[in-house]
């Protein structure tokens, strides 16, 4: 497979306004011994100064987020107001880490029998950082994703190396700089412009000490065999086609206006969107007859106009996939409730659109069932009970997060003792919160990140046992 070249092209026009040339060998060699020089220092540079530095960077994000916005909008199309709101989310959660990295990774201490029992006088855990982490990052959320891992990663005292996705240098770009504007000493945290081809050679680099990676199954599976291979910590962020579940007591007026946003953010292409909505048979005609109406009734337009409430895909190949899931699902039998289609209007044909979509009728042949819908598409299931309920929700390879909606507490404890996920949600929708862990199981990945599980994954846990 050709690698992409490293460019930003406006998903609204497709047009290219910018190529990077990527870094060479040489390059890459410099940045990576960057890396390793600065963590000698990194790793033991006090809590409060590492603090103060993500609380400068913090405060430099907020003054850029009009400008920064601007440019995740033009490199992958998501509408302007929810670039904003990406941009204010990383800087919340920067100072979150700021504030409660050292209490989270303060020394453990087991109970004193236990100490006594081992042989010690004096026993406890302390966490220490691996080194320079590499993350590998997907454009859908070109700024979140990567502070999610940064924030606490060097708050830990590691070092990060950003391999971005190919369509979001110019983010990348400044991800890298806004660290070094923010006084951080050079090599803690760094962007390297690199194709995917040359993310392996990174990786068994004696000085990299492990990888995190968000994107795609097939990118997962491969940095993890390489790491697999050279014994690296891994941590994977992987896709979902997570179940939206809606029972008779739920208040359908949210949980239909909440079905909505939950598909539809982001262009549809959140990995934590709800994808399939799973709707019990007594409440199914009326969920879906005002879901359908709502998902028909959004503005599909340039991401730069406020009114837009749906944007483009990002990339003419994600839009073909997504093309090809519908068509693959109406040929054999699916009901296209609304949408199903590109948008008519003159003014959209140059970019990368596609209208929101509800489709009924789904069989386990059809590949919409099994795979994941990145855009404006939902799916809808009807079911007996919460028994079938569950059933149609596990029966998936993927297990990020779910979504239910009632108001019995029995329900509750079903559905949160047997659906196979990272996370589930009761009338919301899923959403991650620095002080929330937010990660998958299946095909979605293994790890954590964000809160205390997410700064510990790349830390050492040294036992220190004393006599
Ligand atoms: P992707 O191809 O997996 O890209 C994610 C990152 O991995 C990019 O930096 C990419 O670099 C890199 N990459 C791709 N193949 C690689 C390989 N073999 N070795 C090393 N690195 C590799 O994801 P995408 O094409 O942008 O999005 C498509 C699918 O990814 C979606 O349908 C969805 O399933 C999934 N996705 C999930 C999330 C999530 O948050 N869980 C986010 C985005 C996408 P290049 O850009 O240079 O190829």
């Amino acid at each position: 497979e050709k690698a992409m070249a490293i460019a930003t092209v406006n998903p609204a026009t497709g047009e290219t306004l910018r190529t990077y040339e990527a870094h060479g060998p040489d390059e890459v060699e410099r940045r990576i011994a960057a890396a390793h020089e600065a963590f000698r220092h990194w790793r033991t540079t006090p809590f409060a100064e590492r603090a103060r530095l993500l609380r400068a960077a913090a405060t430099l994000l907020d003054e850029d987020t009009e400008d920064i916005a601007r440019t995740m909008t033009l490199e992958m199309g998501k509408p302007l107001t929810a670039a904003r709101a990406e941009a204010g989310k990383c800087a919340k959660t920067m100072r979150w880490y700021a504030r409660h990295a050292a209490e989270l990774l303060a020394d453990e201490h087991p109970a004193e029998s236990d100490v006594r029992d081992s042989g010690a006088d004096r026993a406890r855990v302390h966490y220490r950082p691996l080194g320079p982490v590499l993350a590998v990052m997907p454009w859908n959320f070109p700024l979140w994703q990567v502070i999610r891992f940064a924030a606490p990663a060097l708050m830990a005292g590691n070092t990060g190396l950003l391999k971005h996705a190919s369509n979001v240098p110019r983010t990348a770009l400044y991800l890298g700089d806004l660290f070094r504007r923010a006084g951080y000493p050079d090599g803690c945290f760094q962007t390297l412009l690199i194709g995917s081809a040359e993310v392996e050679g990174v990786l068994r680099d004696p000085r990299v000490a492990a990888a995190t990676l968000t994107g795609s199954e097939p990118a997962g599976r491969a940095v993890a065999s390489v790491a697999g291979d050279v014994v690296k910590k891994t941590v994977l962020e992987l896709g979902g086609s997570d179940p939206y579940i809606v029972m008779p007591s739920a208040d359908i007026v949210r949980a239909v206006k909440t079905a909505v946003t939950a598909r539809v953010q982001n262009n549809g292409q959140s990995c934590i969107a709800a994808k399939r909505f799973i709707v019990h048979e007594d409440v199914y005609e009326d969920f879906t007859e005002r879901f359908t109406a709502a998902m028909n009734a959004l503005t599909v337009g340039d991401p730069l106009d406020e009114s837009t409430d749906v944007g483009p895909l990002a990339t003419e190949k994600g839009r073909a996939d997504l093309e090809e899931l519908v068509d693959d699902a109406v040929r054999k039998g699916a009901r296209v409730l609304c949408g199903g289609a590109r948008p008519d209007a003159p003014a959209l044909a140059g970019g990368w659109y596609y209208r929101p979509t509800v489709l009924a009728g789904i069989t386990p042949a059809m590949r919409i069932h099994q795979e994941e819908t990145f855009g404006p598409v939902a799916t809808v299931y009807p079911v007996r009970d919460a028994e079938e309920a569950v059933t149609v929700a596990n029966d998936s390879p993927f297990g990020l997060s779910s979504n239910v909606w009632t108001r019995r507490d029995e329900d509750v404890d079903f559905f949160v003792r047997d659906l196979q996920a990272g996370g589930v949600f009761v009338n919301g929708m899923t959403a991650s919160h620095p002080a929330l862990p937010f990660g998958g199981i299946k095909r979605s990945g293994y790890g954590r990140e964000l809160s205390g599980h997410g700064i510990k994954e790349f830390c050492n846990a040294t036992t220190v046992w004393q006599r």
